[in-house]
């Protein structure tokens, strides 16, 4: 019966352990750092050097993987930028297949999707795979059966760092999200955005366009293809238009709710509810009427 790995950073792995679970035989876990995981039959700690980025030890981390992992397991890790440069490398070390943007995994198929989402994917294995796919959620923190390596990294320092002052949000967990887009006008309006995200005890997230052309708000603020993949049970996108590069972000939302003033925006396509007006006059009546 296939084993299952899981490697990680911390505890935001409970959709990992329990696909792992689903498959059967061992959990087993892989942690960069010293996250305390619970759920997994046997954890080995890898532990980081202050100012060594994680990915100057996926050599090391795939060369333990190398002696342990067993013909036909499956290694699962988790979809972020560094889990996809450790993905690549344990795979070329364990000469395995790797599958990016996996949703749903089994001991011989997975079914991922590809192009931002618009095709579904079913893949078969016969032999060990490696796949990229959602973490999710916090796995618990007993930090039992837990073994830690020591292993040596390449050579690379972090010297400097320059981080943005804004409150730093984690849509990839958030229940309730509210998102902005290029329809606010100016950074001061998104005001009436956080007026509603604070009466839905919602996290505030935004379009690409809010975050790395604007910079109104943080990088880790937008969602979409190249952003947070997120599954909130409430999605709310005001002046979004819709765009495959944001939607592929949003679509595992249990509930869409769409504001656009624009009733053709492909955003309703998407939305469970849908809004046709004005954010300016919209926002502010949805906020008062939730209060
Ligand atoms: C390689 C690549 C990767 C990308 N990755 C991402 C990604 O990860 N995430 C992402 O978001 N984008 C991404 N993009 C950009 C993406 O293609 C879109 O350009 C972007 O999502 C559009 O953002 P938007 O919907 O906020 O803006 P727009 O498309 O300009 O839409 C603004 C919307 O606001 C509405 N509106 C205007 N005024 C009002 C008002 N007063 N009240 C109500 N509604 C109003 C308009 O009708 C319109 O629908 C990527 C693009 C490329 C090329």
């Amino acid at each position: 019966m296939a084993n299952t790995w899981i490697v990680c950073e911390d505890e935001q792995i409970a959709n990992l352990i329990s696909i792992a679970k689903e498959i059967g035989g061992n959990v087993n876990v892989l942690v960069a750092g010293d996250a305390q995981i619970s759920g997994a039959d046997h954890v080995i700690r890898v532990p980081i050097s202050a100012n060594v980025p994680v990915e100057a030890y996926a050599g090391a981390i795939s060369e333990i993987l190398a002696h342990d992992v067993e013909e036909g397991d499956v290694v699962l890790c988790v979809n972020s930028a560094t889990g996809r440069v450790l993905a690549g490398a344990i795979a070329a070390t364990l000469d395995a297949p790797v599958l990016t943007g996996v949703k749903e995994i089994s001991a011989g198929s997975a079914t991922r999707l590809r192009f931002g989402g618009i095709v579904k994917e079913e893949v078969a294995f016969s032999s060990g795979v490696v796949a990229v796919i959602d973490g999710t959620g916090e796995a618990g923190s007993d930090g039992a059966n837990a073994v830690d390596k020591s292993v040596e990294p390449y050579s690379a320092t972090v010297s400097s760092v320059d981080a943005s002052e804004g409150k730093k949000v984690n849509l990839a967990s958030a229940r309730r999200i509210v998102a902005a887009g290029r329809g606010f006008a100016k950074e001061e309006d998104l005001d009436i955005a956080r007026d509603l995200a604070q009466a839905l005890e919602a996290e505030l997230g935004c379009s690409r366009p809010l975050a790395e052309g604007a910079g109104w708000l943080d990088r880790d603020a937008y969602v979409g293809i190249s952003g947070q993949h997120v599954s909130p049970d409430i999605y709310v996108a005001i002046g979004i238009s819709g765009q495959i590069q944001h939607t592929a972000g949003m679509v595992d939302s249990k509930t869409v709710i769409a504001i656009n003033n624009d009733d053709k925006a492909v955003i309703f396509e998407k939305a469970d509810y849908g809004i046709v007006g004005d954010l300016y006059t919209v926002l502010p009546e949805l906020t008062q009427a939730l209060k």
